[in-house]
């Protein structure tokens, strides 16, 4: 069957929802989260980091498991209060990285924005939980000022958008942005990175579609996807539409204890991605923020489980492991040897 067909005869979850409506009715609680699953009431805390499982996101959770992987990545635990050596609020120095507000400079020929402090989804292993991004909200007009002096610097060719989720400011304002960068020949890639279309799949709206298009500069979506069973219908309609729009889609993700620790699990990840024309690109190790230190993987498992890995799969589907360490331009990549 070639896509065109497929993208005909795939449903969304639920067609009349708009994306901002199901951002809206997403969870914002453990318990109506835990009432909605039908797990037994239990901590209602939130540990600083609020609640947010968008509906399409939860119901791809198995009803009555407290062990879900998906549930694990959305539902606070009271191991978050736990205070562990070597797990920060700023684990990669990003402070120290933000020349001006909605700017992060990190990375030698890439400018990192960040283009908004809010999520359609917030991860309890997120690396920016404490991230001040009242600090960094920026004006449309600054937005611009931010692209100019990017292109600039002659060193600059890629502009990384990220946040917060980006694919949350709304189309007109992403078109806008994205026409301010057409008038820079200086930057030739635009990176998108998002969870966005995986919570909710309906994000990728005809006028999204029509913003991504026929770009003289590259684009790049760069999915943040951890575990097969996060990957639905709606969710490979949502990659299928990207991928007519010629964008280059990537996935990365994170090895979480007691969610993907596992090769089996990462090896039908990497199957899964492909099949919805996505590469598997980076596996993170856990970066050490405080509060999600019960996600930690050793470096001893976590070279076994690559390993395996590695051996369960040809190599274009195995993803780079990486560590992000502050002060380095690029993140530090290990084979199955050098770990
Ligand atoms: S979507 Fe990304 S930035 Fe937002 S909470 Fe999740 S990991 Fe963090």
């Amino acid at each position: 069957m070639n896509d065109t067909l497929e993208l005909k005869q795939i449903p969304l979850s639920d067609a009349d929802a708009t994306w901002q409506s199901e951002l809206k009715h997403a969870y914002r609680s453990a318990s109506e989260l835990r009432l909605a699953l039908g797990l037994p009431p239990g901590d209602d805390r939130d540990y600083g980091f609020p609640i947010l499982a968008p509906r399409p996101y939860v119901s791809r959770i198995t009803k009555g498991d407290p062990t879900d992987p998906l549930l694990l990545q959305v539902l606070s635990n009271e191991r978050e209060s736990d205070e562990q050596l070597g797990f920060s609020t700023d684990p990669l120095d990003e402070r120290d990285a933000n020349p001006r507000p909605g700017v992060v400079h990190k990375y030698q020929s890439r400018q990192l924005f960040i283009a908004t402090g809010q999520c359609a989804v917030n991860c309890r292993y997120c690396f920016r939980r404490h991230f001040p991004y009242s600090d960094n909200r920026v004006s449309r007009a600054q937005w611009r000022d931010n692209i100019r002096q990017t292109a600039l610097n002659p060193s600059v060719n890629e502009i990384i958008l990220s946040g917060g989720d980006p694919l949350l400011l709304n189309d007109d304002v992403l078109n806008e942005l994205l026409n301010e960068v057409e008038r820079h020949p200086s930057i030739t890639r635009v990176r998108i990175h998002t969870r966005l279309p995986l919570v909710i799949p309906q994000r990728i709206t005809d006028a999204l579609i029509a913003t991504l298009s026929n770009r003289r500069f590259k684009v790049i979506v760069v999915w943040h996807i951890n575990h097969p069973n996060e990957i639905d219908e709606a969710v490979k309609f949502a990659a299928l539409r990207l991928q007519q729009t010629g964008v280059t889609q990537l996935n990365q993700s994170v090895l979480l204890k007691s969610v993907n620790n596992a090769a089996v699990t990462l090896a039908e990840l990497s199957e899964r991605l492909f099949s919805i024309h996505i590469l598997p690109y980076y596996l993170h190790l856990l970066d050490r923020v405080a509060g999600a230190a019960h996600f930690l993987v050793s470096d001893r498992e976590a070279k076994l489980i690559y390993r395996e890995l590695a051996e369960h799969l040809p190599g274009f589907l195995v993803p780079k492991l990486a560590r992000e360490t502050s002060g380095n331009y690029s993140k530090n990549t290990f084979g199955t040897d050098n770990l």
